[in-house]
């Protein structure tokens, strides 16, 4: 919870004002007027500080049942030695929370709740009537239910008002975490009745009898409670696992992995790092759910938390920034406190490296460290699959000597335009078919291998001087489509000139096999090329197809071959 400095200002100066006074006039009115035990306050004092040490955690709501200790002390030595008790166990709140210097506010917040809490219900029950260290069971059963329900009810309604007046989301006045508290009076009211009456009757042996049965049982809960949100995020991994092999592509696999993450964790800031042939460099950077462009060097990356985990293969966890500040090459952003960084690995071999880190110290726990490794290394076999799919998908539709496109997917792309043409989102739509001249002759005089080097020249030639600005396939034996939306026919037959007389001037190097010696030697080749433009000639991808063959046979070839030739009706 990050609140304005102004806030935390706010909080020491009303702190100040309250709290200190406040303990000195109570000492003026409510100091205890019997003896005091010491041995029993101090066992009263220690129960009290081990009870906040060791809160309660049940379905993810952390309870301080401290007030069965606090209605003790109140029944027994009145508001003013409660007062310093509660105040007195802040300390090891403050330790459970891990509140540092800069959110000290917190500290001094709870001091102040405290102080009110106890304040308003002793000094109320006092009023009422109650007298201190009474043994009368109905006049302890009356004030002390009294005291208990005032002691909820006004520390609820402070938390509350904090809540809403930092702007920090709450759950409505009567949240999950409240119904909790209020719930706890069943067990705490007739255990702070019953340890009070013991030690009145027992003295300091009633701590031994009650307070630690009651840390046991504390222990054994949270133990318990531990182990159910293990299981827990366990059983979100394995989702997120499942959900992760769902997608098809690594953009979308790495999204997801990210996006889940930080639903999963208290992520602000996470990165994920490739390694490229034993070189790192970052492939997702991820700050406060933005995209964001790093370019750090694999050498600055050594220097890293990145580089540790690259170099031992092993993850790490901090707590904190004073744990990792001296080993940062500067990628984390200032603020960040908390960092887990673990090898992404597929089969025993470290393909890259992911870093969370979180603003909040002691955000992640040890046992998150493996979960997140878990999901890591469903992280890098959803990749492997996806890129092995892409593989599949993409050799289905190349074809395996020039590397093009296939007829298959020609025949694909050219439905999937020919119907932007109909629906209106092309204007027009042309298409070129090339064929090589006298391609049999290069085959008979330098052999197949040879006209096949050709041809895988061929096709890079018209991949540059194509620039994109069409779908290039290789249509046949040696023969060519280039689909090209939105040209006209001009258009079409100027950049069909184009190609034309760039291949008739290009040499192109073969081996020769025929010759006992092997030899490079050049070649120079012609095409024809038939063009055909829809929505004028045709509107089906098919004749558009038979069109330009047409166009290529009786246009250029009978012509005379190395020409291009328009369809005409
Ligand atoms: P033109 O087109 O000018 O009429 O003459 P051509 O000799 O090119 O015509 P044709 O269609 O008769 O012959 C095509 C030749 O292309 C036949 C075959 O030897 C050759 N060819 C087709 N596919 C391949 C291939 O994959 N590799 C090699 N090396 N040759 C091929
Ligand atoms: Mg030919
Ligand atoms: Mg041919």
């Amino acid at each position: 919870m990050d609140i304005s400095k102004r806030t935390q200002g706010l909080i020491w100066v009303i702190w100040a004002l309250f709290v200190p006074i406040g303990i000195y006039l109570l000492y003026q009115f409510y100091a205890p007027d019997q003896e005091i035990n010491w041995p029993v306050l101090l066992g009263y004092s220690v129960l009290a500080i081990l009870t906040t040490y060791f809160p309660f955690k049940i379905a993810g709501t952390t309870i301080f049942l401290i007030q069965w200790i606090n209605l003790a002390i109140f029944l027994k030595y009145g508001v003013f030695v409660e007062v310093l008790v509660m105040q007195l166990s802040i300390i090891p709140l403050v330790m459970k929370l891990k509140i540092g210097f800069s959110d000290f506010y917190r500290a001094i917040f709870n001091s102040f709740m405290f102080f009110m809490v106890s304040v308003i219900s002793g000094v109320l029950v006092l009023l009422m009537g109650y007298q201190v260290g009474s043994i009368e069971l109905k006049d302890i059963i009356f004030f002390g239910f009294i005291y208990q329900v005032i002691n909820i009810f006004t520390n609820h309604v402070i938390l509350y008002s904090y809540l809403r007046l930092t702007k920090q989301e709450n759950e409505g006045f009567f949240g999950r975490d409240t119904i909790w508290d209020y719930a706890g009076i069943i067990v705490t009211f007739p255990f702070g009745i019953t340890l009070y009456l013991l030690n009145e009757y027992v003295g300091t042996i009633a701590f031994f009898l009650l307070g630690v049965p009651f840390l046991l049982v504390t222990f054994l809960v949270r133990l318990y409670s531990n182990s159910e949100r293990i299981n827990e995020d366990l059983n979100q991994a394995t989702e997120i696992g499942h959900e992760l092999a769902d997608r098809l592509t690594g953009d979308e696999i790495i999204e997801l992995f990210l996006t889940k993450l930080s639903k999963m964790l208290p992520v602000d800031y996470s990165y994920i790092v490739d390694i490229k042939e034993g070189d790192m460099v970052f492939l997702k950077a991820m700050e406060n759910d933005v995209d964001i462009e790093i370019d750090h060097s694999h050498e600055e990356l050594l220097k890293s938390i990145a580089g540790i985990v690259y170099k031992t293969d092993k993850s790490i966890l901090f707590n904190k920034q004073s744990e990792w500040l001296q080993l940062s090459a500067g990628f984390l952003p200032n603020n960040a406190e908390s960092i887990i960084s673990v090898p992404i690995s597929r089969n025993q071999k470290m393909e890259g490296i992911l870093v969370i880190a979180s603003r909040k110290k002691y955000a992640f726990e040890t046992y998150q460290l493996q979960i997140v490794s878990l999901l890591c290394s469903y992280f890098a076999v959803s990749l492997e699959k996806a890129r092995f799919v892409q593989e599949t998908v993409s050799k289905s539709e190349r074809c395996a000597l020039t590397k093009l496109y296939n007829y298959r997917y020609l025949e694909q792309q050219l439905e999937i335009n020919m119907n932007d043409l109909l629906n209106g989102e092309l204007r027009q739509l042309s298409l070129l078919m090339l064929d090589i001249d006298h391609f049999k002759a290069i085959n008979d005089t330098y052999g197949h291998q040879s006209g096949n080097d050709i041809l895988f020249s061929l096709a890079r030639l018209l991949e540059v001087e194509l620039e994109d600005c069409g779908i290039l396939a290789r249509y046949g034996g040696e023969e060519f489509v280039v689909i090209l939306p939105n040209y006209s026919k001009e258009q079409s037959f100027k950049l069909a000139e184009e190609l034309r007389t760039k291949i008739e001037s290009t040499s192109f190097e073969i081996r020769t096999e025929l010759e006992d010696k092997p030899q490079l030697i050049q070649v120079k080749i012609t095409t024809s090329i038939g063009i055909s433009t829809a929505p004028e000639d045709c509107d089906e991808a098919m004749a558009l197809i038979r069109n330009a063959d047409r166009a290529l046979y009786i246009g250029a070839k009978r012509e005379g071959r190395n020409r291009v030739a328009e369809y005409v009706k």
